[in-house]
């Protein structure tokens, strides 16, 4: 794919953008995603899905007690699970796919979680958003996590024009620098529950309006 060229303006816009970022989402470095081993991160990735990040916090509060490593997760019984995991929402596949996932880490990964991508979207329920967000937070790997703040807010500040989060991903490893990859994602998560949000974002109170081509054509 050939690459995109960046004007020398739009280089000096982004820059100004992390500055901003930088500046008011200071301390905002890590996944909201309560965890204290590559594990625990990918069972709660899994479970954030269409779920807030708060309601998987209070979920795996009890569920990191009962099960501990791949091997428990691997022969746990799935309606035991599911109860566990029920108010995080489409727990019949979230169950299914933990299961699934602990058994492939077990048989091909002597129960330790991968840090490539290849291996990690081996693995059920793992897509490219899970697998980054794996490799940026637990192994420190330049990824980009495109989730639904970052494909809205991305789209708003004119970084892409997309809605394949594939697509957008690629777009800003382009645009972003690779030292910023990871922070990129934490820092837009922060801004769209604050400022960006999905509904009526407010503009007016948004330290970054001047560089924001969605508020600039809100103006016409
Ligand atoms: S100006 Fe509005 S649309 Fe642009 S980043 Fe700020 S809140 Fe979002």
């Amino acid at each position: 794919m050939a690459k995109r060229r960046i004007s020398k303006k739009e280089q000096e816009r982004i820059k100004q953008i992390i500055e901003l970022l930088d500046e008011y989402y200071e301390g905002h470095e890590e996944t909201f995603l309560d965890h204290e081993n590559p594990l625990q991160l990918l069972v709660a990735t899994i479970l954030s899905a269409q779920c807030t990040d708060e309601r998987v916090n209070q979920v795996t509060k009890k569920l990191f007690q009962r099960y501990k490593t791949a091997q428990d997760y691997a022969s746990a019984d799935i309606k035991e699970l599911e109860r566990y995991i029920y108010s995080t929402g489409f727990y019949r596949n979230k169950a299914k796919n933990i299961i699934g996932a602990a058994n492939m880490l077990v048989a091909e990964f002597d129960g330790q979680v991968p840090s490539d991508i290849e291996s990690l979207i081996k693995l059920p329920g793992v897509g490219r958003k899970t697998a980054n967000v794996i490799r940026g937070n637990i192994y420190k790997i330049p990824s980009i996590v495109v989730d639904t703040h970052v494909k809205r807010i991305s789209n708003r500040l004119g970084f892409t024009k997309s809605s394949d989060p594939e697509k957008i991903e690629f777009e800003l490893m382009e645009l972003i620098p690779e030292d910023y990859w990871i922070e990129y994602n934490h820092k837009i998560i922060a801004h769209g529950r604050n400022i960006c949000t999905a509904r009526g974002p407010k503009c007016s109170k948004c330290f970054m309006s001047h560089l924001c081509p969605y508020y600039k054509k809100s103006l016409k």
